[in-house]
C-alpha cells in the first residue's frame, strides 16, 4: 500500500522512497537491566493508533526524521527532524 509522507526538507513524497526505521523508543540508561534492554531491541507495542516511528529518507536527501503516523490508516500526522 502506497502513501504519502511529508520529508522535514524535500516535502510530500511517495512512501516508496522511504525506509522504516521502527517505533520511536525510550533507550535504557546506562547499567539497565536485561530485561529493560530486552524489550527495547526486541519488544514492539504495535498498536492501533497514532505512534511515533523513525523513517530515512533513502531517495531524497537521505536523513532520518520522525513521524507520527495512524497505524490504521497508514495517515503520516506530522514529520519533524530528531533533536541530536
Ligand atoms: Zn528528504
Amino acid at each position: 500500500m502506497s502513501f504519502l509522507i511529508h520529508c522535514p526538507n524535500c516535502g510530500e513524497r511517495s512512501a516508496y522512497e522511504f525506509r522504516y526505521g521502527g517505533e520511536l523508543k525510550v533507550r535504557p540508561k546506562p547499567g539497565g537491566t536485561e530485561e529493560e534492554w530486552y524489550r527495547y531491541i526486541y519488544a514492539k507495542r504495535n498498536e492501533a493508533a497514532a505512534q511515533q516511528e523513525w523513517w530515512y529518507h533513502r531517495l531524497g536527501c537521505r536523513q532520518w526524521f520522525l513521524a507520527e503516523r495512524d497505524t490504521r490508516n497508514n495517515q503520516v500526522l506530522r514529520t519533524w527532524m530528531a533533536e541530536p
